[in-house]
């Protein structure tokens, strides 16, 4: 069991505190650092929470109070001569905060991990949570669970709730556990409505998104195998349809909804490279084949991002590897 009353012991003895989550941050990245935020700030403590991207718009009800700043080297100049403590939430290695990476490590207070994915690297004092959590809410709400330091209200519980939530794919991935279920049911009695949470981060994207998805779905293709599907975004896609980056999330989940597809794979062009999201089911080890890359993740899901490559430099070499994984998971069957 995680040592949950060091962690409270090391809140309540630092004074200000930085909290941050990854880039393109998703519910449980931001649902985990406003809990957070909320408990410290229930502590008296100052607290900010800063991240080097902004927040997607279907997840700005969660910060309907507008704490949340998007990091920049100007106004940002001082920030880490301000602080005594940095919590990083929902990432495991320092090149996820992008922007911030610099600063972090340059760093000399106190720093803490809270999160639950594969590999992580070790930048900071303290480390919280570990691969059996599905998510980093899981982690906070077992964290207050067992400290008592604060009560679950509703904006905890709303917060806690579209963390695990969307973490656990709507409790279908593999961590739905009863575990979970219990916690979900006790963030239920304090009255948040899982029909209009649910609504409001997969039900209320803009029209540019469902085009964005029209025009990703006609470039899915199958490889030789036809256990590997993979699909294309470009910046001309991005600029014809109007989306934003975050709109894409959850389109490489097409792929997989494929009979006998076995792992899914997302190119997106980024202004100077490419983002690849991989998506596998069973026990093939995508965050290993992202790692190759320079990437991470979890086993079923992980990304990476190359820079200064064009997609169609790096996307057969993508492949070729993947289809390698494809055959290390019949060998490890046997
Ligand atoms: P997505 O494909 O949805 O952006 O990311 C899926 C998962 O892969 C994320 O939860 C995160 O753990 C991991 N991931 C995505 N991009 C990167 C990356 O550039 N570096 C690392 N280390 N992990 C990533
Ligand atoms: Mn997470």
């Amino acid at each position: 069991m995680e040592n949950y009353s060091l962690l409270k012991d090391l809140l309540i003895n630092h004074e200000s505190f930085l909290l941050t989550t990854h880039v393109n941050p998703d519910a449980d990245a931001i649902g985990s650092q406003l809990a957070l935020f909320e408990i410290l700030n229930r502590l008296g403590k100052n607290v900010r929470a800063i991240n080097h991207s902004a927040t997607p718009y279907n997840l700005s009800f969660l910060d309907s109070g507008n704490i949340i700043e998007k990091f920049d080297e100007n106004t940002h100049v001082k920030l880490f001569d301000e602080i005594d403590c940095i919590i990083f939430l929902d990432l495991n290695q320092a090149n996820r905060v992008v922007k911030m990476e610099n600063g972090i490590r340059n760093f000399t207070g106190m720093k803490i991990c809270i999160d639950h994915h594969q590999n992580p690297e070790s930048f900071t004092n303290y480390f919280f949570g570990g691969t059996e959590y599905s998510a980093t809410g899981e982690v906070i709400f077992d964290f207050i669970e067992q400290t008592g330091i604060v009560e679950i209200d509703y904006r905890l519980a709303e917060l806690l709730y579209s963390a695990i939530m969307t973490d656990t794919g709507s409790f279908r991935f593999e961590k739905t556990s009863s575990k979970i279920h219990k916690i979900i049911a006790q963030l239920l009695e304090t009255g948040i409505n899982p029909t209009d949470i649910y609504d409001k981060i997969y039900d209320q994207f803009e029209f540019s998104r469902i085009k964005l998805l029209g025009k990703a779905l006609e470039t899915i293709k199958l490889d030789d195998t036809k256990q590997i599907a993979f699909m294309e975004i470009t910046k001309e896609d991005m600029k014809q349809s109007g989306a934003t980056e975050a709109d894409i999330d959850g389109f490489v989940n097409y792929c997989l909804s494929i009979k006998n597809i076995k792992i899914g794979i997302l190119f997106y062009e980024l202004k100077d490279g490419v983002k690849i999201s991989f998506r596998s089911k069973g026990k093939i080890p995508v965050n290993k084949l992202a790692a190759e890359f320079n990437g991470g993740g979890h086993i079923n899901a992980s990304g990476a991002r190359l820079f200064n490559k064009a997609i169609g430099e790096i996307k057969d070499e993508i492949i070729l590897k993947a289809q390698q994984y494809l055959e290390s998971e019949v060998k490890n069957a046997f």
